[in-house]
Parts: C-alpha cells; structure tokens; sequence
C-alpha cells in the first residue's frame, strides 16, 4: 500500500496520542503481550517476520527498556505468551507459537524476565489474554493479578497492535468498567511498544483465503480501536524522579 494512501487513511480516522509520565505515587502495571519469537523473530515460524521490520524491532526494543524499569523499581509485570498444543489449531492461523518449541518463548533480548521475582508469566492459548488467564475453577490469573497488586493503572506493550494486544486490552476495559479490576482506573496502550504483521494485499491475494493485513495501516487502526474503547493511547513513557522509590 502507498504510503500517501496510507496517510489519507489515517487523517479519516485519526489518533491523538498523549504522554505518560509514570510516578511512584500510581502503582503501575505492565502487560507484554506476546513478545515471542515465533512474531518477532525473523524466520522463526508461520507467524513470524520473514524479513527484519522496523515496527516489530522497534517494540522489541521499547519493550526492553520499559521492562528494564518495571524491574528496577520492582514493579508488577505480567507476561503472556502464546502457547499451542500441537492438536488444536487456531482458525484462520497457520500452526504457531506451539507449546515447548522456541516459537512461544520470549524473544532472545526479554528472556531474563523469566527469573525475575517481580514477573508473572502466563502461557495462553487463544487471542484474548483476559480469557487466556481463566483458571478451569472460574478464577482468572491477570485478575488476581491486578488485585494482588494494587494495580491501579496498567501499561500495554506487544504484538499485534490490532489483534492480541487490542483483544486483551478490550476485556480489560470491559472488566474494569465491571468493576471485576478494582482498583484499576487506567488503560495505557503505548503504540511505540506495540507492532503488528505486514501481509500486504499483493502477497495475500495469492494465497486463497488470505486476509490482507498492511501493517502500518493496521497498526493505527489497532489503536484507534483501543482508543474508541476507552484506552488512553500514548506515544512516550517516561519516569518519574528515577531510584526515588
Ligand atoms: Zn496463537
């Protein structure tokens, strides 16, 4: 897609974004969604980049250094990562992420998150992260979460703006607005940390029932859903007052 065509586009529906300064005085979550190697890695599976891409390096990088923060401070980070049994495909996706291989591990620059005491890891095998996190016995691990930490604002970071990161970011508002995520008040979705698969039309009007997918074009409008579902869209994080705890 040309970019005039993708600027047209975005000045229909366009997204204000706004800082975030985060303070000792919110406690602050942060949420990475999907930030494995079968999407982010070239090469790494049916799902992942086959080239090196800007977007997806990008929120790999901001990523890190958000994390690298929420660990300083010791601030709650939940991690959910996309896990399959072999046996049961995820319609319209190919076979990926499938559980045990290097596909649904984190990317090589976030694996130390895995030995942090401060990190909650959850394995899910759906879109939704919300949904991914129930329990058979009804109770829901982002949940308790939230409430075991006093979470009062919650930060988005991942990948595909428009798919996982959007669907866990709805039911997180919905739940909210519940009140099943008390004290929770705000959703931050950061689009510098967020990145989503380009399948342009050319390459998927060649593959029978393919969905185009242009990443930038897809990428905002993943945030302008957010925004419209009532996330705060923001396009710089930064600390307050860093090591005053
Ligand atoms: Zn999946």
């Amino acid at each position: 897609m040309v970019s005039s065509t993708v600027d047209l586009l975005k000045k229909e529906i366009p997204v204000e974004q706004e800082s975030l300064l985060i303070s000792d005085d919110v406690k602050t979550g942060l949420v990475l969604v999907d930030i494995v190697n079968g999407f982010c890695t070239v090469g790494a599976g049916n799902l992942a980049p086959v080239a090196p891409d800007k977007q997806i390096s990008g929120m790999v990088d901001e990523s890190v250094r958000l994390a690298k923060m929420f660990c300083e401070k010791n601030w709650p980070i939940y991690a959910v990562l996309d896990s399959h049994h072999p046996d049961v495909p995820e319609h319209p996706y190919p076979p990926h992420c499938i559980a045990g291989t290097d596909e649904s591990k984190l990317v090589p620059a976030l694996q130390w998150l895995e030995n942090e005491p401060n990190v909650t890891i959850r394995h899910k095998d759906c879109i939704d992260g919300f949904v991914g996190s129930m329990e058979k016995d009804g109770s829901n691990v982002f949940v308790d979460w939230i409430k075991n930490n006093s979470i009062q604002a919650v930060l988005f970071a991942g990948i595909c703006t428009d798919i996982c990161v959007l669907d866990f970011v709805c039911s997180a508002l919905s739940a909210r607005n519940r009140g099943i995520l008390t004290p929770l008040k705000d959703v931050y979705v950061y689009s510098a940390a967020c990145a989503t698969f380009d399948f342009p039309l050319h390459v998927a009007q060649n593959i029978k029932g393919a969905l185009a997918h242009p990443q930038e074009l897809m990428h905002h409008v993943g945030l302008y859903t957010a925004k419209g579902r009532g996330a705060k869209v923001v396009n710089e994080v930064s600390f307050d007052a860093p090591g005053k705890m």
